[in-house]
């Protein structure tokens, strides 16, 4: 540490928010002084700008899009892209295939859908699904290159990039001696050291908002990550049937499971990737996952019926919690 370190006592706790990647990206930060909080956070949300020019499948000049363009070309691909493509792909090969940034296509065409409230087109959705598939992508290690296989691929990177800058923004906090800071967007967020005094962040989990809902649990957390995702309340319905955001690879459609799933991981990137592929897989194979999977824990709500089920997976019972016997 410094020389005349901070004492915990002079540490004051900042909050700053800032719309990135089309979504409000917050950045809370301990700090001695109002200045280097705010220098601090203007690098990390500077970062998530940097990240999302790179990773953005709207940007038709991003690194992402432009990388789209080239089928059948091995690519040289950036550092920052190349560790979210690569770890994609793991967690492709470890699912299946439930986790693929390579559904795109599907992506889109369920996007039209959901506006139009009608199922997609069988025709259009075989044509989609030729598109589609995370072997289609080759990543070559020597080179770091990235190869488009098929023609009129369109890679998403929506469920893992925002886990990825909350992991990267928070790195940026912790170069400039802010480790002390917890970096969140939508339902993902990243965590470095603990509030002063304290042994962790303490967030809520998955808070549901119907009558019959259990109070949510309050996670203490440092040096991780956490992300939620599911169809709770991100659904639409065609023809009386609720379909999520989420799309089955496999099938090209909507997940129908309802569940939302929170995961716990080392990192915000594997937290986000994982909570997408539990959503997926369900919770048999997703919970079988996780409990493969060193260093992460699950907790997932699912409304099959009229009725909340909550399902844990093994670890979850060991991470502390508010009110929790130590
Ligand atoms: P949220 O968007 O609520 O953060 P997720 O992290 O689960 O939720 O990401 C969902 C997004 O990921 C979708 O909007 C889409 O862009 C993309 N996506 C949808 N289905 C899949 C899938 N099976 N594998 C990988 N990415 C997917
Ligand atoms: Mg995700």
């Amino acid at each position: 540490m410094r020389a005349g370190a901070e004492t915990w006592e002079e540490m004051r706790k900042f909050v700053f928010e800032k719309a990135e990647m089309g979504l409000p990206f917050r950045v809370s930060v301990y700090a001695a002084d109002e200045a280097a909080a705010q220098a601090g956070a203007a690098a990390a949300f500077a970062r998530i700008a940097e990240l999302n020019a790179v990773m953005s499948d709207y940007d038709s000049d991003s690194e992402l899009s432009r990388l789209a363009r080239t089928t059948g070309r091995a690519v040289p691909v950036s550092p920052a892209l190349w560790t979210v493509l690569t770890h994609a792909h793991l967690f492709a090969e470890r699912s299946d295939g439930a986790f693929d940034i390579t559904v795109g296509p599907l992506v889109s065409l369920w996007r039209r859908a959901r506006r139009k409230q009608e199922l997609p087109d069988a025709a259009l959705l075989a044509e989609m699904r030729g598109r589609v598939g995370f072997k289609k992508l080759r990543l070559d290690a020597e080179h770091r290159t990235a190869e488009l296989l098929a023609p009129d691929m369109r890679l998403d990177l929506g469920a893992i990039a925002k886990g990825f800058a909350c992991d990267e923004a928070l790195a940026v906090l912790k170069k400039r001696g802010l480790p002390r800071a917890l970096v969140g967007g939508g339902g993902d967020m990243a965590v470095g050291d603990a509030p002063p005094d304290q042994p962790g962040w303490r967030i809520e989990v998955a808070p549901l908002d119907v009558p019959d809902a259990p109070p949510p649990q309050t996670v203490l957390l440092k040096n991780c990550g956490l992300a939620t995702s599911g169809d709770i309340f991100q659904r639409v319905e065609i023809s009386g049937q609720r379909y999520s955001h989420i799309v089955d690879p496999r099938t090209g459609i909507g997940l129908t499971d309802h569940s939302l799933v929170t995961i716990i991981a080392p990192d915000g990137m594997t937290a986000d990737a994982l909570s997408t592929t539990v959503s997926v897989l369900g919770p048999e194979r997703g919970l079988k996952l996780i409990e493969e999977t060193p260093g992460t824990a699950a907790h997932l709500v699912r409304q099959p019926g009229a009725k909340l089920e909550f399902r844990e997976s093994a670890r979850w019972r060991d991470v502390p919690k508010v009110g929790a016997a130590p």
